[in-house]
């Protein structure tokens, strides 16, 4: 047993638990940050390609997301308009045509059908309850039934009802079939709507992080105080009476309080002991992460934007579901993000790198024409194979789940309290909501602390 003993362990240097160790830092405390990977950062990591820096986690941030956005502003790190100028593409049951907008052409009857159903989605989503989803009248109605399944029942028109399922494959990284409709429409109004969601001008996708997204975490483990311990995975976290004995492999480090910042398919895995009350196993267990395989595929030139297209496209075919244009604002580097996901990536993440490039550049030639079979570099991350991440971008709630279980996850169990962006009321599963979530927990133990010792501030 280390003699040290720290007022809080946090565990997982993701941005909810750098975000959490900063502000109890702030605050006085001494803190420890136990991470197992060997890199800060978890589900955002910048690598390098032909020199420039490529994020091949999350890479996005736009309006509303208030916490994001200022942390970059206070470390820095500047932010650049994602290139969204031209016309989008989309395939669909293997034909290809082009749109503006925000909506894809899909006759003039099946557009008149996916606006309603869009609109319908958007006030659904507005009323379930940011803080208490679960206490909607007819919360067990919406939980029991899937994604899919209001899908087939409401949308009539099969291209409308394709494109649905598209956008939710790539809001979720997960199939219409596996997801619990009232946590679909939670998270929809946690990001502020589907539009605000699937849009590039005005929503999620409005903004790129200059240097890339993994440098808020890194300057934010840089500023603390005592530097964040890697390799470091946590197996246990068992409760005294006046603190918490983490368990790391063969370390035991004592603290009063700690932190959980991690997903909650991963922290189900570290014993709580007694303090793992049901209702969180039965969360924990009802809540896999998605699948996405990312891939950059780089080019001389941005041989689409000179053809008149935006770079974005939707797809129904094997195996990309959607690109965006990727390029630098100089255009010193060109490339075009790819994402598969879902069932798809399952085999595809299988196949060996060669196979994996081959297959995307064939689909982005039936997108974007002859040229693009001539990349000059390719790089792409499972995401399901990270033993840290199990999948991504987030845990994703399975039927009959959120309406029983509640909040449990952002519940202290104990001396424990819980972060990541899983446990946000806002921005649930993207990067504000992980800073939100850290900041939240930071807060619960400051204040667990004070009254432990009246007149301790
Ligand atoms: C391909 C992709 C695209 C995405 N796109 C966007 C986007 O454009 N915009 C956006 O806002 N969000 C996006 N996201 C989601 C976003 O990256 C996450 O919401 C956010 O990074 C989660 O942060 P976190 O701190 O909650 O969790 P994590 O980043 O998962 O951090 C958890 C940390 O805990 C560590 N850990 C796990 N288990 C243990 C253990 N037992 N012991 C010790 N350490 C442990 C992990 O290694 C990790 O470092 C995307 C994600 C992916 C993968």
């Amino acid at each position: 047993m280390s003699p040290r003993r720290d007022d809080v362990i946090v565990i997982g240097a993701g941005l909810s638990g750098l975000m959490a160790a900063r502000e109890l830092e702030a605050a006085g405390r001494s803190v420890r940050v136990l991470e197992a990977r060997d890199r800060v950062g978890g589900r955002t990591w910048t690598r390098s390609l032909r020199g420039h820096p490529i994020d091949l986690g999350g890479q996005w941030v736009g309006p509303t997301q208030d916490r994001v956005l200022a942390l970059a502003r206070e470390l820095g790190i500047e932010t650049y308009e994602q290139f969204d100028r031209g016309r989008k593409v989309m395939e669909l049951g293997g034909q290809r045509s082009t749109y503006r907008g925000l909506l894809p052409w899909v006759g003039l009857g099946g557009l008149a059908e996916l606006g309603l159903r869009v609109g319908q989605l958007e006030l659904m989503a507005r009323r379930i309850p940011l803080r208490a989803p679960a206490e909607r009248a007819d919360a067990s109605a919406l939980d029991g039934q899937t994604v899919r399944a209001w899908l087939d029942r409401r949308v009539r028109n099969p291209k409308a009802r394709a494109v649905l399922r598209i956008a939710t494959e790539m809001v979720f990284a997960g199939e219409p079939e596996d997801l619990s409709l009232l946590f679909f429409l939670f998270y929809m109004h946690s990001g502020g709507g589907f539009v605000r969601l699937t849009s590039i001008r005005g929503g999620a996708q409005a903004q790129r992080l200059k240097g890339g997204a993994q440098g808020l975490s890194r300057r934010m483990a840089e500023a603390l105080a005592t530097p964040v311990e890697h390799g470091q995975a946590v197996h246990a976290v068992l409760q005294e009476p006046e603190g918490v004995v983490v368990h790391a492999g063969n370390r035991s480090l004592r603290a009063r309080h700690a932190i959980v910042a991690v997903p909650p398919a991963l922290a189900a895995e570290i014993d709580l002991g007694p303090a793992r009350s049901e209702r969180r196993r039965r969360a924990e267990q009802g809540m896999p992460m998605g699948s996405v395989v990312k891939c950059i595929v780089v080019y001389p030139r941005p041989f689409w934007r000179e053809a008149g297209l935006s770079g974005e496209s939707i797809s129904d075919g094997e195996p990309i579901r959607a690109t965006f244009d990727g390029c630098s604002p100089d255009l010193s580097f060109c490339a075009l993000v790819a994402f598969v996901i879902g069932g798809s990536a399952g085999g595809f993440g299988a196949r060996p790198s060669e196979e994996r490039r081959a297959l995307v550049v064939e689909h982005l030639v039936r997108l974007f024409g002859a040229e693009a079979a001539e990349p000059v570099a390719y790089e792409d991350q499972d995401w399901s194979q990270e033993a840290w991440s199990r999948g991504c971008y987030v845990g994703l709630m399975r039927p009959g789940v959120l309406a029983e279980v509640g909040n449990v996850l952002r519940e202290p169990a104990g001396r424990v309290r819980f972060a990541g962006t899983e446990t946000a009321a806002r921005w649930c599963g993207y990067f504000d909501g992980a800073l939100r979530a850290g900041e939240r927990a930071a807060q619960e133990v400051l204040e667990a602390m004070r009254a432990e010792v009246p007149g301790d501030v």
